[in-house]
């Protein structure tokens, strides 16, 4: 084990969220450490066009976007460093915590800030992987709009695939939802608005068997479960909507999630049920899983932090 190295704000994440904590916890004199992780500016590395956030009115490539972010934390004052938090240990339940880094390096941290997103799950078939950004995406409010007029699938059952289904309905000619049972998952409101929507045709019993299309989707060959028939169905945007696996296993011992892994932070707030930790960003956000909303709730997260530090030096000077 290399030396223990003190810090005030530990940034684990380098998404929107990370860097949004980064550039407050920074202005606040708070001199923040970031590590970034696997994915170095996080989801957004991996898509061309960003149109929906704002202040850049002709959209942004998402990694140039993410490059943005990270210049203006480092220039006002962020440590960002390449390397993932392994274990943490929140045992003793006030700060300093003892995060390792790497499997080797242990940071001792005033406060921690959890900015480690989400990942989306996926089929695992090989045309989906070949054909993602070339018209397969896991995002309908992200990416539906460069569908529009144009005939889509999405597949899933449950609540966030009708809800995501019946977005696109209002912005493409049709939209084709593909169901692997008998019947949805989702809430009978969601079914109900799913089943009423005239340009939404739902295809249950059927599995996705390829993505078609070269370097861009054509279509979709589908599978019935039960009686073994192929169809094609031509189609211009795939949208896989089957869930999406939080980062946050590492926290798991001592951190209140939700069943599938969603920090759960006070209301109003990015505290967790551990004193000096903040959660934000889509670690901790199941509903509405967007660059701006990340963002958002990261400058909550340095600002929850900064308090909490401030009243905690205030107490120990009293
Ligand atoms: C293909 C695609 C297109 C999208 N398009 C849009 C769009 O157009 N507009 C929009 O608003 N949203 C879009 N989104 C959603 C958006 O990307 C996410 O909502 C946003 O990135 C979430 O930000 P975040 O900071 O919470 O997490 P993420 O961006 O997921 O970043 C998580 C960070 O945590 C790091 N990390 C994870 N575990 C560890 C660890 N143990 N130690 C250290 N670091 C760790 C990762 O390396 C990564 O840097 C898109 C998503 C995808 C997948």
């Amino acid at each position: 084990m290399e030396q223990k190295e003190h810090v005030e704000c530990l940034i684990i994440g380098s998404g929107p969220a990370g860097y949004t904590a980064a550039i407050y916890a920074a202005r606040a004199d708070m001199k923040p450490v970031m590590y970034e992780g696997m994915q170095p500016g996080g989801q957004l590395t991996i898509t061309t066009d960003v149109e929906n956030y704002p202040g850049f009115p002709t959209g942004v490539e998402g990694p140039h976007m993410m490059e943005l972010f990270k210049q203006q934390a480092v220039r006002l004052g962020t440590d960002v460093r390449y390397g993932m938090a392994t274990a943490v240990d929140f045992s003793s339940g006030k700060p300093p915590y003892i995060v390792t880094i790497d499997g080797q390096k242990e940071i001792v941290a005033e406060s921690i800030i959890i900015a480690t997103g989400a990942s989306a799950k996926w089929l695992g078939i090989p045309s989906e992987t070949r054909l993602n950004g070339g018209g397969v995406s896991a995002c309908a409010v992200c990416d539906g709009f460069f569908y529009r007029g144009q005939d889509v699938a999405i597949v899933g059952a449950g609540d966030t695939a009708c809800e995501e289904a019946s977005y696109l309905s209002k912005i493409c000619s049709k939209v084709y939802m593909i169901v692997r049972k008998a019947e949805f998952r989702a809430s009978k409101a969601m079914q109900h608005r799913v089943m009423n929507t005239p340009n939404i045709e739902v295809i249950f019993n059927s599995e996705t068997d390829e993505v078609l299309g070269d370097n861009v989707v054509t279509g979709v060959r589908l599978n019935n479960v039960v009686t073994e028939e192929k169809r094609e169905v031509a189609i211009t945007g795939f949208f896989v909507a089957i869930g999406h696996t939080p980062n946050t296993v590492i926290f798991k011992e001592y951190l209140k999630m939700d069943d599938v892994g969603y920090i759960i932070t006070e209301p109003d707030s990015t505290r967790t049920n551990v004193e000096g930790v903040f959660a934000c960003g889509d670690a901790q956000d199941k509903v509405y899983r967007q660059a701006v909303t990340a963002a958002g709730t990261g400058c909550m997260a340095a600002l929850d932090a900064e308090r909490y530090l401030s009243a905690k030096k205030a107490s120990e000077t009293m």
